[in-house]
């Protein structure tokens, strides 16, 4: 779709574009990305997102940020302000263009009497469930409201009184009046303002009425001069009526275009949902790295130019589709392996002695940061008499092409030597506590010397003298359906997947990563790349597994 510099792919709505502009419609392309602030961006937001801003760079045009705030109940200043954080992480820039529908209240309100003396909207007093009866259905029409044919000079008052707070929550509402037999059950004298006695978080208490969506959305965008209004599908039925609103209004009219928005599998991405799932509990907040939030994402590691590279991979259309996981954690693999530096870490550390190194002899060995990335510099691993390697590196009674530890077999250290293992021993339960084996001090720091035989296997280790103990948290899927909103019958909640996070507290690290700082990110050889937790404290470093090296939801294979 887009990189920040403006190289955006072709797509339908650039053809549209492109077509406005040899007709010398536009001088300058202006979209707009307008989040209602009652929740976290996720990474269906970041699609739109790098639409809405990747057209406005390809077109050397600009883009919007605006706050669709018409619901006081919902919004937060906290939401604000996680929204504005995550767009930047994004790499995104509005400049000076950050807009709130709420600075509009007094604009749209008279847009509103506008169409009150035009004829075209009244004040309507049925309840709630009159309205609905009112409104008739997919199959048959509505009835007109017994207040339909109020005088202006009566439904200017009413609005008045409305808005000054002399009514109760719920028992007016202002409407357009449009067409009660229209097919489209939006065009049936949809309500424009609702009483409602809130504070609202930049308005205060200024306001005892507030805009539907539909009466501010469309408004906004004309107010603001936005040329191509870009939405997701669901509001192509709206769309008859952002063009009668504008029309009717009398003001400039942006044109509405519909594409598909995200679905991703083993996931969630309604707000409300996203929502539950922090306040129930079933995630540590809205930055739990299981989460499809950017903050979540971030968190984990995930990298802003994965996210863009996802969101240009999977284009724009116009028909819904869900996108497996596997093609965004693909994203992710391919922008960390050039760019992250290697190390090696145990995650399931099992004691390894070297019998034959003696007891007070250490040395290091030297190792590149990167295997194709000589600028990134080498580092120092050091070695003494006993390490560690991972449990999943031992069987003893290992099949033939198991070419890791077992009983008697040899296995090169990586970086290191080549060891062979003599002897298992075991605690009184049976289970395996620590490999007796013995070194080959020909093979130091990767070298064969001449006739001797190659082994197969190569395995991480740290030095149990050197090694740094840390945290790992390992993420599953947060659900085990792929689609866990799918079915009617059962709750999204009954998908989740009691194995999401699983903490492993005795891990060790190479000495070499003392420092690092969160959001550092790693590639633990053959395991997989992990990120430095922002839960790190002096005295504890906490990693995030960010991905494994492959797909291991595709097949799990050998090393
Ligand atoms: P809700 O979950 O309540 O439906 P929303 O996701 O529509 O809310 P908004 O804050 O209104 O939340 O979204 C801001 C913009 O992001 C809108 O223009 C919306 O179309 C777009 N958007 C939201 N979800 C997706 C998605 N999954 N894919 C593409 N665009 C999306
Ligand atoms: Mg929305």
């Amino acid at each position: 779709m887009t990189d920040i510099t403006g190289q955006m792919g072709p797509n339908f709505i650039r053809n549209i574009v492109d077509e406005e502009l040899a007709a010398k419609k536009h001088e300058t392309v202006i979209t707009r990305f307008p989040p209602e602030p009652n929740g976290y961006l996720h990474i269906g937001h970041a699609k739109s997102i790098c639409l809405n801003f990747g057209l406005a760079a390809h077109y050397n045009g600009r883009c919007h940020l605006r706050f669709d705030d018409t619901n006081p109940v919902k919004e937060e200043q906290e939401y604000i302000d996680a929204i504005k954080a995550d767009l930047q992480w994004l790499g995104f820039d509005w400049g000076e263009h950050e807009y709130y529908a709420s600075d509009y209240f007094e604009t749209l309100y008279g847009y509103a009497e506008r169409l009150i003396e035009k004829g075209l909207a009244y004040v309507c007093e049925l309840t709630a469930e009159q309205t609905r009866e009112y409104r008739g259905t997919l199959t048959e029409p509505g009835k007109p409201s017994p207040y339909r044919e109020r005088p202006v000079t009566e439904n200017l008052d009413l609005l008045r009184r409305m808005r000054a707070g002399e009514f109760e929550d719920g028992s007016r509402v202002l409407r357009a009046k449009i067409d009660m037999a229209s097919p489209n059950l939006n065009l049936r004298d949809p309500v424009l303002y609702r009483i409602l006695h809130a504070p609202h978080h930049r308005t205060g208490d200024a306001w005892n009425i507030y805009p539907m969506y539909d009466f501010a959305h469309g408004q906004s965008d004309s107010i603001e001069g936005i040329t191509h209004s870009i939405c997701t599908l669901e509001f192509e039925d709206h769309r008859p009526l952002y063009d009668w609103f504008c029309e009717a209004i009398g003001i400039y009219h942006p044109r509405q275009i519909e594409f598909a928005r995200l679905n991703l599998t083993y996931t969630v991405m309604s707000k409300r949902r996203l929502l539950e799932l922090v306040t129930e509990g079933h995630v540590n907040g809205w930055d739990d790295p299981r989460m499809p939030t950017l903050s979540g994402m971030r968190r984990r590691g995930f990298t802003a130019q994965a996210v863009r590279t996802f969101c240009d991979r999977i284009g724009v259309g116009k028909s819904d589709s869900v996108i497996d996981m596997s093609v965004f954690e693909d994203c992710v693999r391919e922008d960390l392996d050039g760019k992250t530096p290697r190390a090696m870490g145990v995650l399931r550390p099992l004691k390894v002695t070297i019998t034959n190194y003696p007891k007070d002899q250490e040395e290091e060995f030297v190792a590149p940061c990167h295997p194709k990335q000589p600028e990134m510099g080498t580092r120092t691993i050091p070695f003494c008499r006993e390490i560690y390697v991972d449990r999943d590196d031992f069987m003893e009674d290992p099949p033939k092409k198991f070419f890791r530890l077992g009983p008697g077999r040899e296995v090169r250290l990586r970086y290191g030597y080549i060891i062979r293992c003599d002897e298992v021993i075991k605690d009184a339960t049976g289970d395996v506590v620590e490999l007796r084996c013995s070194y080959d001090p020909e093979t130091g720091g990767g070298t064969l010397p001449e006739g001797r035989k190659k082994v197969k296997g190569i395995i991480h280790w740290v030095s149990a003298r050197h090694g740094l103990p840390v945290e790992v948290r390992v993420y599953d899927r947060l659900f085990n359906a792929a689609n866990p909103s799918g079915d009617k019958q059962t709750d999204y909640r009954d998908h989740l997947n009691p194995e999401s996070l699983e903490i492993l507290s005795d891990c060790l690290v190479e000495p070499s990563l003392a420092d690092a700082q969160p959001g550092t990110a790693f590639q633990f050889e053959r395991l997989g790349y992990f990120c430095v937790d922002a839960a790190t404290t002096a005295d504890r470093t906490v990693f995030n597994r960010v991905v494994t090296l492959r797909d291991t939801w595709a097949k799990l294979s050998g090393q």
